[in-house]
């Protein structure tokens, strides 16, 4: 990849620095994350998720179009009754910020995917087209039918389940690069 040490240099914050460059053909993208983001998120309906992103085979094809792509791991220690959002907010905002920095060094695909649902209103539009952010807001990898797990292992990290609560947890993030 060509910028690859200035983009790492753009990652050279103690938030973003546990990173990996992937293959973009090693994202697993599949049907069941999709009935899952259908029948058991409670977030569906919002307007970066499903229903109003692609389809899965439409989200097969935009890895496709893509040769680098950096996963970008989180980790905190939360309760899930108490969701550090303040926390999640911030890690958007440098995500974001890292993605114009990398569009500006002449990438022009450069695409977040990031590491949570966007929550930036209180009140969702819960379609594109009435978004009350639409230059900022992104999808999640899940939200296009990844499969992050499987996706996390293939780049040689673990991940399992989180079973108990509170509990420490990993978010992750998707930049893809061209
Ligand atoms: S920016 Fe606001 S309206 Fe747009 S998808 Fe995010 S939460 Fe919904």
């Amino acid at each position: 990849m060509e910028d690859r040490e200035l983009i790492e240099e753009l990652l050279n914050d103690p938030d973003l620095s546990d990173f990996k460059w992937i293959d973009p053909r090693s994202v697993s993208v599949a049907q069941w994350v999709r009935v899952k983001c259908m029948f058991s998120c409670s977030d569906y309906g919002l307007g970066c998720c499903p229903p109003n992103t692609p389809s899965v085979e439409e989200c097969k094809n935009f890895f496709g179009e893509y040769t680098s792509a950096i996963l970008i791991r989180f980790s905190q220690f939360a309760d899930r009754r108490n969701y550090p959002s303040d926390w999640s907010k911030e890690m958007t905002s440098k995500l974001l910020e890292l993605e114009r920095r990398v569009f500006l060094l002449g990438h022009e695909r450069t695409f977040l995917l990031n590491q949570t649902c966007c929550d930036t209103c209180k009140h969702c539009s819960g379609n594109r087209v009435d978004c009350l952010d639409k230059k900022n807001a992104r999808p999640s990898p899940e939200a296009f039918a990844v499969d992050v797990y499987q996706t996390v292992r293939n780049a040689g990290w673990e991940m399992e389940v989180v079973k108990e609560n509170p509990s420490h947890f990993h978010r992750i993030a998707i930049l893809l690069v061209e």
